[in-house]
């Protein structure tokens, strides 16, 4: 069966191209209904005004809450290799990622002093106040930047925004280095557009840069065909892999099960919160759904059929 939510936006590939129109407040806290493979990885752009795709703090709050009281738990690119390991028996795995890199989404405050202090309404600021007050949340985000400008906007705070975010949870994914979207660019510039960011990255982080492996494509597409895929799985910065994962925005679901091959690797769903509201989103049946508590370490695990094999690379 075909989810009402996939099949309402399938047709609409372009970002941008479906409209729903997203309410402000997001109050829905019934039950996740679950059942299938399909989890949602959500897509925030700015956190501001809530003008175009982006989204207010007070939105991004609600729809915290939403997810919480729906039974949803914070994942990362890092726990679907992992085969969802460290979600709860009772919970239903959600990814949040945020585009581009606005300054809104992490924002330090400059004191008289010197010192710095989070915004609480930038998106990390929520984030952290939010699952600091709900434990079994869990906790991290995914933060794919590019550098068409200053990441985060605040060019001299930038070393301790990267590595706090390192350092609690988040993730930092690849946006290319000039926010190019691979449909328009040649192939031939795609390794540069993308390894350029890591170069970047590594005076700030350091060796930690060889763990940026996830990117959004730029525009939520990637051209379709075998060989793109093999040039991008086979690029690699001094031994590391440049590209293990790839976000769309195609205001469909995730699938644990597309992700065992490499296109689906290369092209996992996503729903931009910007044009979707929660209540929308919770139409959907069909969210993964945890198998019969464990009585002993030897059991199944929850999430047999979500466990990935690993990457090949030859
Ligand atoms: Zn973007």
């Amino acid at each position: 069966m075909i989810p009402v939510l996939v099949s309402a936006v399938l047709s609409a590939v372009e970002p941008g191209a479906y409209t729903v129109a997203p309410p402000d407040t997001s109050t829905a806290c019934s039950p996740a209904p679950v059942g299938q493979s399909c989890f949602p990885v959500l897509c925030y752009h700015g956190v501001d005004s809530g003008r175009g795709l982006s989204v207010t703090p007070y939105r991004l709050r609600c729809d915290l809450q939403a997810l919480y009281d729906a039974g949803f738990f914070l994942v990362t690119p890092e726990d679907l290799e992992n085969g969802l390991l460290q979600v709860p028996l009772d919970r239903s795995p959600v990814m949040i990622t945020f585009d581009d890199g606005w300054q809104d989404q992490y924002n330090l405050e400059v004191q008289g002093d010197g010192s710095s202090r989070l915004d609480p309404d930038c998106a990390v600021g929520v984030l952290e106040s939010f699952c600091e007050a709900n434990p079994d949340f869990g906790r991290g985000a995914v933060f794919f930047i590019s550098w068409d400008k200053t990441p985060f906007g605040q060019a001299g705070l930038l070393a301790e925004k990267l590595n706090f975010l390192l350092d609690n949870g988040y993730v930092i994914g690849n946006h290319t280095l000039r926010h190019s979207s691979l449909v328009s660019l040649p192939p031939e510039g795609w390794e540069s557009a993308l390894t350029a960011p890591l170069d970047k990255l590594r005076g700030f982080i350091g060796l930690r840069t060889s763990g940026v492996t996830s990117v959004s494509w730029p525009g939520g597409r990637l051209p379709e065909g075998g060989e793109y895929e093999e040039r991008l799985l086979s690029m690699d910065l001094e031994g590391a892999p440049v590209v293990e994962m790839g976000f769309l925005v195609d205001g469909a679901l995730a699938s644990l099960s597309s992700l065992e091959g490499q296109s689906g690797r290369l092209r996992i769903s996503r729903v931009d919160m910007g044009l979707y509201s929660m209540q929308r989103l919770f139409q959907h049946r069909g969210f993964i759904g945890r198998g019969a508590a464990r009585t002993s370490l030897h059991d199944p695990l929850p999430y047999l059929p979500c466990a990935l094999s690993p990457l090949r690379r030859d």
